[in-house]
């Protein structure tokens, strides 16, 4: 099959390019490398195409899309640091981009689907999150709320396009979602952590180091979204995907420490001393996993330690990289 991923350079895109390479299809990547990197898809040079420029570029978005037969989108800003520093560049992107890329789709009737977030859920007070639950959204002038937002806005669109126009398209909502080529620049707490651990500096736990999340190997991702993808009874329909063994932030830091064998200590610093007044937390995080499992049999099976293991394995032999 010929395949469209566009964020392909991505943490999450990279990984799902080399799952489709390796059951034969032949892959084009759309990735303006903002917070994407070549690296993460250099080893595939030969294998794959990669267009260097953006979703907001309707043309090549079109050439693209009529080249291919089904479309993942993952190409997105994310991350909550990158988000409350640049939220003029959250909100175009995520909104235009996600638009440009629907209209293309369903003027050539290619199959989408679409990575959404758990940030959807906005601050709710449960534990455990269903995807027909009610969102509770910050106000305004936090700009966390308006990747949200943002993020809201593609689903409400795809559902449209699957309602009015019945173009074919399922979301996919992923939980905090973790493993290799995972950058800590803009905000991802394991990367984060794995590097402050290898580089002896304090872990810096924000608030109060009790919220929790649920961590999920992008290994257990990708083959969900190639699931989701290839059913088509997924068609027009929202999907939680992540894990449901929970974690505390101060119970994280203590474990990377243990499993970096690092002196480093762990630092507890106030929400506005790291991110400013643009950032509101949610207490716990966790998902309701019932739908994806009768849909695609989805089970998660990569544990938190064999996560760590793989990313601190990997930063061990970067460290000599000033930012990962
Ligand atoms: N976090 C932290 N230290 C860091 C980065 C993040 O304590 O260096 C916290 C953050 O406040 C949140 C959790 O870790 O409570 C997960 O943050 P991340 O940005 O990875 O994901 P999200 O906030 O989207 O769940």
């Amino acid at each position: 099959m010929r395949v469209l991923v566009t964020g392909g350079a991505g943490f999450i895109g990279s990984h799902l390019c080399d799952a489709l390479v390796a059951r034969g299809d032949e892959v084009f990547v759309l990735d303006n490398l903002s917070t994407g990197r070549y690296e993460n898809i250099e080893h595939l040079d030969k294998q794959i195409t990669c267009v260097v420029d953006s979703t907001l570029n309707q043309e090549i978005v079109r050439d693209l899309v009529r080249e291919t037969e089904v479309v993942y989108h993952l190409g997105a800003t994310v991350g909550v640091k990158l988000v409350v520093e640049r939220p003029v560049e959250t909100i175009v992107n995520n909104i235009r981009g996600t638009e440009v890329v629907l209209e293309e789709a369903c003027r050539y009737r290619r199959k989408m689907l679409i990575t959404s977030t758990s940030e959807v859920y906005g601050k709710g007070i449960r534990e455990e999150f269903c995807e027909e639950d009610d969102r509770v959204i910050g106000p305004t002038h936090k700009h966390r709320w308006g990747y949200a937002a943002s993020k809201a806005i593609d689903e409400f669109l795809a559902l449209a396009y699957w309602r009015e126009k019945r173009h074919p398209v399922a979301i996919a909502r992923l939980f905090n979602t973790v493993g290799q080529r995972q950058t800590g620049r803009y905000g991802m707490v394991i990367p984060n952590f794995v590097r402050q651990a290898l580089m002896g500096q304090p872990l810096t736990v924000f608030g109060d180091g009790q919220q929790t999340r649920c961590f999920t190997s992008v290994n257990d991702v990708v083959p969900a979204l190639i699931k989701l993808m290839d059913t088509d009874a997924c068609n027009g329909e929202v999907f939680n995907i992540g894990s449901k063994s929970k974690i505390s932030m101060i119970d994280l830091a203590r474990k990377v420490v243990a499993m970096t064998g690092s002196r480093s200590e762990i630092a507890v610093i106030p929400y506005e001393q790291a991110y400013g007044d643009g950032y509101e937390d949610m207490m716990h995080r966790e998902p309701c996993l019932k739908k994806v499992q009768a849909a695609i049999g989805y089970e998660p099976k990569v544990s938190l330690e064999q996560i760590l293991e793989a990313v601190i394995a990997e930063m061990r032999g970067r460290l000599d990289v000033p930012e990962l």
